[in-house]
């Protein structure tokens, strides 16, 4: 981890119901995490507001999405500043069911990364190879290209706003994770990325989390890697299970 602190994410997709979040929300709240680890949980945004007034520091909310407009004509949609005043101050752009299933390109993730950032928010910034890639080893290619569309949208010193989180589409809901020596090796070549392409100080300051099928079983062996510094949890974050995971980096 080399001084970076560990960075857990918790997405519950389009999951959960006011009482199941609340019961969630009490979990963590009891779980004296770790000021050392930083926690954020995101809910589906309907609940934002309940899990912002809610949820008890260290830990804190963040959204699932976001438009990377201000305001205007764009139904359904929620803005960057908007989170802002609700005192939602992260956001998680680019998940592989956004690219997949809304149809969200690389420039249209980082035209929303820049967008969040203008507005003050850290983002988590999801990249990950398909299954067909990673078999046509083209899994480094996949990712850097997706680096390199937000790459061209932010300035080096906007970096430290961002968390990357590698997810290989494979390993999503799938219960396949990827084995701790695919995502070491990944991690690393995305460091090494961002020390060709950015800076050496950006390579050695962002945090670099892993997402596909953690649990409260895999989750420690994974985050012994030297390039691994947290995770982004789906379906365990929906289970107690997920506690430990936070408590996986020390
Ligand atoms: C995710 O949705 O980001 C994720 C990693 O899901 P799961 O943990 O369920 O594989």
């Amino acid at each position: 981890m080399a001084g970076r602190k560990f960075f857990v994410g918790g997405n519950f997709k389009m999951n959960g119901s006011i009482k199941m979040i609340k019961e969630i929300i009490e979990q963590i709240n009891n779980a004296k995490l770790d000021d050392n680890t930083e926690v954020i949980v995101a809910p589906p945004a309907l609940y934002l507001l309940k899990v912002q007034e809610t949820l008890s520091a260290p830990a804190q909310v963040s959204a699932q999405n976001c438009f990377t407009e201000t305001s205007g004509a764009y139904t359904g949609e929620i803005s960057p500043s908007q989170l802002k005043d609700a005192d939602v101050h992260w956001v998680i752009l680019g998940h592989s069911e956004r690219r997949a299933l809304f149809g969200e390109a690389d420039k249209v993730v980082a035209d929303k990364v820049r967008a969040a950032i203008k507005a003050g928010l850290g983002v988590i910034a999801c990249v990950g190879e398909k299954l067909e890639e990673r078999e046509n080893g083209t899994t480094e290619e996949v990712v850097q290209r997706q680096l390199e569309a937000i790459a061209k949208e932010i300035d080096e010193d906007k970096w430290k706003d961002v968390v990357i989180a590698y997810e290989p589409v494979w390993a999503i809901g799938t219960g396949k994770v990827a084995t701790v020596e695919q995502a070491q090796e990944t991690h690393a070549g995305i460091r090494k990325w961002l020390a060709k392409t950015i800076s050496d100080k950006v390579a050695q300051e962002t945090r670099i989390i892993y997402g596909g099928s953690v649990n409260g079983k895999n989750c420690r062996e994974l985050a012994k890697s030297e390039d691994i510094d947290g995770f982004l949890v789906g379906g365990a974050s929906l289970k107690p299970e997920f506690i430990d995971i936070c408590k996986s980096g020390s």
